[in-house]
Parts: structure tokens; sequence; C-alpha cells
């Protein structure tokens, strides 16, 4: 008997749906690069339905169960006294959401004597010190292109609401008012704006066709180039680094994993590349913006504005100064946990469950640490290291 133990949000403070705005989930049938979507041998749980938060249980109770093995469900997660914590210690699978991470720190790591696999359900291992997990031989599985197309339209939206200053013009209508004049004095059109992205990986090459029909001028920089097709269907310009990208970009979009190489990437230094004026758009990682810095640039008028869903750490305390800082269109972490795609990495943690117990072998795909070395996607996106330092600071948002 194996005891789980899944990290999950909060239900709604209402309490847990009874009913749904619609009574069906559209899916795709197929990744855009010919993946599958996720293979179980069976689901328990109604497409559409709630399943990332506490009571939603991502579906999981009723297969863990009736094959022995015993689950606990919590949202408490963070310091010392949390439940986390406490059931740590012969625990053999840990299994959270990015969006309510369950920081898997080398501390929590050696503590979990018993621990074999640490599952993100959706995209984005950084919160677990994937260094510790290759020293203790602990495999990391993501959902690899679960919640990429939703992360996806997540950028377009940020950029146009940016850009156009959708969210003071909204405002202003909330508040009873009709100045058109503080509308539009920060608003302009997308057309014919050179965008940018930092990665084009499933998320970043998504972005980068969703913005083609806007007729803007389209680049990116990565670690590998795209092929030659890609660049030429989208008319691509490639830049080898963030200076030669950001000194051409009007809107710079940030779509790459967190790991040491990426940590700060967008600092007080490499805010001088960025024209003046320009918009950043992060729904990749918190920290690989540095807080402080880009809170001085929009209050400086350096950057015009910044929006995404990730902080550092979540959830964010609420004297986190991105809560309060000028021009930003930012949300909690949501973008990749649609209903759309709650319903797809359910379905993928259940299938690296049964992988798992049935000793088959995990997707490649969906692995980021095997064997005490990155491995599958992890081997080609990520680098060794931890990038879990500071998430102690998650607990401030409990205690408050
Ligand atoms: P992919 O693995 O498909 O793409 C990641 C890309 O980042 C790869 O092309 C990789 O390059 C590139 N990359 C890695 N390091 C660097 C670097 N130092 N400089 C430039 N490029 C780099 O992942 P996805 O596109 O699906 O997701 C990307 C990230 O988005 C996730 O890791 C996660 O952090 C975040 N995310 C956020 C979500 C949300 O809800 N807000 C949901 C899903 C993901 P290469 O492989 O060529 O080395």
């Amino acid at each position: 008997m194996a005891k789980i133990i899944c990290v999950l949000y909060d239900d709604p403070v209402g309490g847990y749906p009874k009913t749904y705005a619609r009574d069906d989930v559209p899916q795709p049938k197929i990744y855009p690069d010919g993946q599958t979507l996720p293979t179980p041998r069976a689901i328990d749980f109604k497409p559409g339905a709630l399943l990332g938060s506490v009571s939603g249980e991502l579906g999981l109770r009723r297969y863990l169960e009736s094959n022995g093995h015993q689950l606990i469900v919590t949202s408490s997660k963070d310091g010392a006294d949390s439940v986390l914590d406490r059931e740590l210690p012969d625990a053999e699978i840990v299994i959270s959401q990015p969006f309510w991470p369950a920081y898997m720190t080398a501390e929590r790591i050696a503590k979990a004597k018993k621990l074999q696999m640490i599952v993100t359900a959706g995209i984005g291992s950084d919160h677990t010190d994937l260094q510790a997990a290759m020293k203790h031989n602990v495999t990391v599985a993501e959902v690899t292109y679960c919640n990429s197309n939703a992360v996806a339209e997540h950028v377009v939206m940020s950029i146009l609401a940016l850009v156009r200053n959708f969210v003071p013009s909204h405002h202003i209508i909330l508040n009873g008012g009709w100045n058109i004049a503080d509308a539009v004095s920060r608003s302009y059109d997308l057309e014919a704006m050179q965008v940018g992205t930092v990665a084009a990986g499933r998320i970043g090459l998504r972005v980068l066709r969703l913005l083609k029909p806007f007729d803007v001028g389209l680049h990116y920089m990565d670690r590998h180039r795209l092929p030659e097709a890609v660049e030429k269907e989208l008319n691509l310009t490639f830049h080898a680094n963030l200076e030669s990208l950001a000194k051409v970009c009007d809107v710079v979009t940030l779509n790459c994993p967190l790991h040491p190489e990426t940590e700060h990437m967008i600092n007080e230094r490499t805010l001088k590349f960025f024209k003046r004026g320009a918009y950043i758009v992060n729904t990749a990682r918190g920290k690989l913006v540095e807080t402080d810095a880009i809170v001085r640039a929009l209050t400086d008028g350096h950057i015009a504005g910044y929006a995404g869903d990730v902080w550092f750490p979540q959830p964010a305390p609420q004297d986190h100064p991105w809560r309060k800082m000028p021009h930003h269109a930012m949300t909690p972490h949501i973008s990749g946990t649609s209903l759309s795609a709650q319903t797809r990495y359910a379905a993928g943690v259940r299938e690296i469950l049964e992988c798992y117990f049935e000793g088959r072998p995990i997707r490649n795909e969906y692995l980021i640490v095997q064997g005490g070395q990155l491995a599958g996607v992890g081997a080609h996106s990520y680098s060794e290291g931890n990038a879990t330092k500071g998430s102690e600071e998650a607990a401030r948002f409990a205690a408050a």
C-alpha cells in the first residue's frame, strides 16, 4: 500500500460548485505536434468538473483506494505545522499543481524517506528542488502539453489587455464613470508592433501562431532554433540573446521554464535593454523576474505595463509589491487551470499513477527527473540545480 499526498488549492469561498456555466468541455483530438492527450485506462470524474480544488481530489480517490492505497488531500502546504509536513515522512508520492505548489525543498525531500515520485499536475516542476530529487533518486514527472495552449490564450489576452488599456477602462465602468480620455490616454493598437517570446517551446510557439493574424512582427529567442520551415511560415526573426530581442520589441512575453539559468533573467540590468514603453507578459514563472526591479521600471515609466499570472512565492503574500504596482494586469495563477485544462491534467496524473503502480514506463515526454538525472522533457528544457530558494515565504499568506 502506498501513501499519496495530493496538495490542491482551496475550494471556492462559496463552497464546491453544484452546477457549472457550461454543459460540455470541448477538447482537441490531439496536440499540435502530434502528441496524444492523456491515455489513462479509465477516469472517475466528469470532464468539466472542478478537479483542482480539495473536494475535486483530481478525481483520484476511487482509483487509489480501490487499489488499496491511502490518499491524503490537503491545501495545507506551507510552514512547519502544515499537513504536508506532518504527512511527508512515510509518503511515497506527492502530487501538486503549480498554481498552489507543494514546494518540495531539499529539506522536505530528505525528510520523506519513502518518497519515490513527485508529480506536477500541470507543467513546470520548478517547485521541486530538482537537484535534491536527483540526489535521492526521486522521479519527477509532469503532464507535458496539458495546458500549454490554455496558457498561450492567456498570454494573448494579457498582451491585448495591456496594449489596449482594458483593465483601467473596465474599472471606469465599474466606478460609474465615462471619461473616454482617461481610458484612451494609455491605449494603442497591437497591429504593427514587434512582439517577441523568450522561448518558443509549446507555449511560446503557440503564442507566435495565435498572434500571426494580428499583423505584428514576430521574434523569438531559445536555446534551440525552430525548424527553418516554421521560421519562414511565421516570418520569425531569431535572436541569440535577450538583449537583441528586447531592443527591438514593443511586447516581450516570457515562456521558458524556471531553472538556475533563467532565474531573475529580467532584472535591473536587463530591463535597460527594453524599449521605453515596452510591455512584458509573464505567465511562465514569477521568479524569472526580479520583483522590485519590475516595480521600479513600471513606476518610473520605462516599462508601460506588466501582466501575467505567476508570482513567487505562491500564494503571494498579501503585501507582495506586485499587487499594488502601477499599470499591471495580474491575476492569481490561473491560466493553466481552466476547467478544460483540469480535465486533461487530471487524466494525465491518472495515467502517470497507473504506469507507476503497474510497473509500466511513464511517457518520456512526461519525465523531468528519473534515475538520478534530468530525463525526457527535463533533459531538454531544464538545467541542473534548484530554484526553490525563498519558497518558505509562502507561509506568510497563510499566516495573514
Ligand atoms: P516547453 O518545454 O515546451 O518549452 C520550454 C521552452 O523553453 C523550450 O523551448 C526550451 O528550450 C526553452 N528554454 C529553456 N531554457 C531556456 C533559456 N535559458 N533561454 C531560452 N529558452 C529556454 O514548455 P511549455 O512551453 O509547455 O511551458 C513553458 C513554461 O511555462 C513551463 O516550464 C512553466 O514554467 C510555464 N507554464 C505556466 C503555466 C501557467 O499556468 N501559468 C502552465 C504551463 C506552463 P529548449 O527545449 O530548446 O532547450
